[in-house]
Parts: structure tokens; sequence; C-alpha cells
């Protein structure tokens, strides 16, 4: 089974679910589906360097725009040759249009690193966490049709993020995909307000779009541009804006005769998905069932769910036939003393390094089965020295652990692939 689109062909499709093995062509390298993408905010995963990544088989990686923004600004990184030779990684990046930080921080502590490296979704409760915080100060200045002015939270710089200079900063950074700039849909306000929100999430998008084919044809070059589907959980708005933005007046569902992009070639699952599983998987299921009435046949579209990536929800998204998922999941895990073990036989859980019985286990590593560099070879660090580590807060600790716990994420989306191929997912 294949697809006769460039950027995403489907290899195998699953006759037990609509899980499905596909592979995401970009220009710098193939994408393996379904995969997990790791956040690494500030062009880093927080304690491990970019060619140690790439040693761990991570195909993609997330990057923020808010924060390169802040820091070192596009120019740059522009004058570094673009993202991938300023942070030198050679495979495939995602970055995010700006859009989702600027608003999750509208009145948010504004000490430096507070929400480095955090998921949108976690900013949305730290922020909750944070509202009586005495040096809580809103960092935006403006929001109007036009986009938001913002001022930076690491000098006070004023900044301004629109459609347009979002996605020309994503041009310059060179992203194999890009995101439009959206609003963060606010949650409890009343419904005519959630409608405003959605409408003006959609002008954006399409300026978004135009700003991006534009570009593209400026360079002649092809980076991609996933639409984002907003609604929070109202299936009807959610439905609207599916609608709206699989529209084939914006939505490139087949390839285009010169090979340069013509409409929105991704869809990301944005917005609020509810405050518990079951909500979330109320709306990813409904999303994903009208999808399939709104994609042609024919042709197959990558999908990708922003922003979670923890392993129970992961575990509900194969069945539905989710395609990539990024989070800081697996490195904050790791930061807080949880270490994934059991990835390679497809049911991953975690073990807690904070117990002192970790200082019993002088001749275990970590997971037996686990191929990474800390598990492996005869000279595998114990858990035992593992617990000492992460107990004196030693910086050696995350770079261990955050390697060994990405590398279990990749193992286990392996895994998943395989599984799905034999008809078992
Ligand atoms: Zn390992």
């Amino acid at each position: 089974m294949s697809s006769s689109n460039k950027f995403f062909r489907v290899l195998h499709q699953s006759k037990k679910s609509k899980a499905r093995v596909g592979q995401i062509i970009t220009q710098h390298g193939i994408i393996e589906t379904p995969n997990f993408v790791p956040v690494g905010t500030n062009g880093t995963l927080k304690g491990i360097d970019n060619h140690s990544l790439s040693s761990l088989d991570v195909q993609l990686m997330f990057s923020n725009t808010y924060h390169l923004l802040i820091h070192p600004g596009v120019e740059a990184i522009e004058q570094a040759g673009g993202l991938h030779k300023f942070i030198s990684r050679k495979h495939p990046i995602i970055t995010d249009s700006g859009g989702f930080q600027v608003f999750s921080l509208q009145s948010t502590p504004t000490e430096e690193g507070v929400f480095e490296g955090e998921s949108p979704r976690k900013l949305i409760e730290l922020k909750g966490q944070s509202k009586n915080k005495a040096h809580s100060e809103s960092l935006v200045e403006r929001v109007s049709e036009d986009g938001v002015t913002f001022r930076s939270y690491r000098d006070g710089k004023l900044l301004q993020l629109t459609p347009e200079t979002s996605v020309t900063a994503q041009h310059k950074f060179g992203s194999d995909i890009i995101i439009p700039f959206d609003e963060l849909l606010p949650e409890h306000v009343p419904m005519t307000v959630i409608e405003e929100s959605l409408e003006r999430t959609h002008r954006w998008e399409l300026r978004s779009l135009k700003c991006h084919l534009e570009l593209s044809k400026q360079c002649n070059k092809h980076q991609h541009m996933y639409c984002v589907l907003h609604g929070g959980t109202n299936l009807d708005l959610r439905k609207k804006s599916m609608d709206t933005l699989l529209d084939p007046s914006c939505f490139q569902f087949r390839d285009t005769e010169d090979g340069l992009p013509n409409g929105f070639e991704g869809i990301a699952i944005g917005g609020s998905l509810g405050s518990n599983r079951e909500e979330m998987l109320d709306v990813l299921k409904f999303t994903y069932n009208y999808l399939e009435e709104k994609i042609p046949q024919d042709c197959f579209v990558p999908n990708h769910i922003l922003g979670i990536g923890d392993i129970a929800s992961m575990k509900s998204f194969i069945e539905l036939g989710f395609d990539t998922c990024d989070s800081a999941y697996p490195t904050r895990l790791a930061r807080h003393g949880n270490l994934i073990v059991g990835a390679a036989s497809g049911n991953p859980t975690t073990l807690s390094i904070k117990s002192s019985a970790s200082l019993g286990m002088h001749d275990r590593p970590i997971d037996t089965t686990c191929d990474c560099p800390v598990c492996s070879g005869p000279d595998a660090y114990s858990v035992a020295y593992l617990h000492h580590l992460f107990k004196m807060s030693e910086p050696t600790y995350i770079t261990l652990s955050t390697i060994h716990n990405v590398r279990q994420m990749m193992i286990w989306m392996k895994t998943i692939r395989e599984r799905i191929k034999n008809d078992e997912l």
C-alpha cells in the first residue's frame, strides 16, 4: 500500500485498527511514523547535545520559535545559515509559531527559565499555579487583528509576532515543518468570545499560509506547513475548524507539478483537549473520524498531536491512527527522577530512581533490554550509581537519565511500528 504524495506515504494500514505505518519525507531526511518528537525549546533538549540526540535515532525534533526569537533572534540564526547549522543538527526540525507561548505567558512570572522547556499544556497548568505570585505581570502589550506585541521575558525588549513575522522567522530557520500563527483559545469564557477567537485563528492561519506560499516561491525551496485545528472541547467548533482549514482552496491533498507547496500539507491538532483523558479521547476520536470524511480516499495526510506525549495518552493514540506527537515528557520525567523501562516489550512503564532501595542495585542497569549508551555494554551504569547522582543533584544525572528516557521512547515507537506492520495493533 502506498500513496502518490511525495511528502507523506503510508506503507501499511493495520487490519486491526486505524493505526498505520508511514514516512514523512523532508529535505533533511525521513521521519518514520508513528513517531515521538522530543522538545528542544532553545535548540537543545535539556541535558543532552544534538549529536547525541541523532545517535539515539531522534528523527524529528521540536523547537520553539518564541524562545528562539527572544534569544538568539532570527538574524543570528539566519547568519549562521539556518537553525540546522546553528544547532548542528542534520535531521528534520519542526518549529511552532510562537503563538501558543505568547498567549500562555500573558500573565506569568518574568523570571528567566521558569517556563523554558515545558509543553504548552504544562504551561497552562503552571500559569494557573502562578496566578497569585507577586511577580506575575503581563508581558503582552497588545493583541490586535494584526498580531501580538509583547515584551521579552529576558530583557524587556518589545517584540512583535504576526502571522507574517512568525512564518518569515520559521522560513529563515529553515524548519522542515512549519506551524502557522494561531491564537490560544481561552477556556472558561463566553461562547461568543470562543467563536471570535476561532475565527481570528483561522484568519491568522490563512495569512500564515499566504506568506509561506510566497516565500516558498521566492526561495524555490520546499518547507511544509501544517494547519492547526482548534475549537477546544466543543465538537461543533472542531468540525468548523476542519471544514475551514481542510477546504481544497487552502489544503494541498496532492502533489503539485512544480513540487512547490500550494496549501497546508499536514494537520496539527491543537487547542485545549479538555481537562482529563476521557475528554481528550472524545475530542480526538471525533476529530480522526471527521478527518476521514474530509480527506479524499486516495490521499494521505500526516497528522500531529501538539503538546501531548506521555505514555498513557500515547497508548490510546495508536489505534486512532496518529502519526507524530511532541512533548517534553521523557526529559521532564528524567529530571524528576523517573526512568522509562520496558519499551522493547511494547508496554513501557516508569521506575523511580528516588527510592533508597535503588542503592542496592549495583549489578543492574536501568533496563537490560535497552540499547542506549547508559544501559548497554560491559560499562553500563548501575541503578545504584544513577540514584546517587540524582540524590546529589549532579548535572551528569540529567544527561544520563535523559539519554536513556529519550532512547526508550524511540525503541517504543520502533516496536509499535513493527506491531502495526504485523496487524497486532
Ligand atoms: Zn537505556
